[in-house]
């Protein structure tokens, strides 16, 4: 499933090595009431093996701004739904608390981040969210409202939480925080 190489023979009598792309397993049915979505430019085999089985995976690896277009794309759907990064690891309880969960914007930390006090600097990660329709339906223009230099997938959490709490939303911390294969950061 994940990213292999291989050597083909070129035309001229050369060979080059090429990347096959892997394929994200297929959704099946929606199977509670919050639509998971995986933005994803690499496919992790933890992520693969753990993200939920109705999870729709969106290929973002054409453009640094194809974030922005896919969450604007889910944005205007309007439904409750979460978000997994690529290299996120997911489990069971945390579909669990996602679906019973009554808070608006719901988000597990890392359980790798390198000290607790960081954590809050990263309140607006999306690397594992889930936002309910009544914060959609409040603030329909979170992501059409961010100027195209703001699409850059490094700070669009940053440009949406920030018109997010604008409107009076805070982010609810989930515990244990997820296994995030790309934490570490200050250290
Ligand atoms: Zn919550
Ligand atoms: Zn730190």
């Amino acid at each position: 499933m994940t990213d292999r190489l291989e050597v083909v023979a070129a035309e001229d009598g050369n060979r080059r090595v090429i990347r096959v792309a892997g394929r994200p397993p297929a959704p099946v049915k929606r199977r509670g009431t919050v639509a998971w979505y995986i933005p994803y430019t690499k496919l992790e085999a933890a992520t693969v093996a753990s993200a939920p089985l109705d999870a729709m995976w969106i290929d973002v690896s054409s453009s640094d701004a194809a974030y922005h277009a896919a969450l604007l794309d889910i944005w205007g759907r309007r439904e409750t739904f979460a978000l997994l990064e690529h290299d996120v690891v997911c489990r069971p309880d945390v579909i669990d608390a996602f679906e019973t969960c009554p808070e608006p914007w719901c988000s597990y930390g890392y359980a790798n981040i390198c000290h607790p006090e960081c954590q809050d600097a990263w309140a607006n990660q999306l690397g594992c969210v889930r936002f309910r329709k009544e914060l959609l339906d409040a603030v329909p223009d979170a992501l059409s409202s961010i100027p195209p230099e703001g699409w850059e997938w490094r700070n669009l959490c940053d440009r949406i939480g920030e018109r997010l709490r604008a409107k009076g939303f805070t982010h609810h911390w989930h515990h244990p925080g997820v296994d995030h294969r790309g934490a570490g950061w200050c250290s």
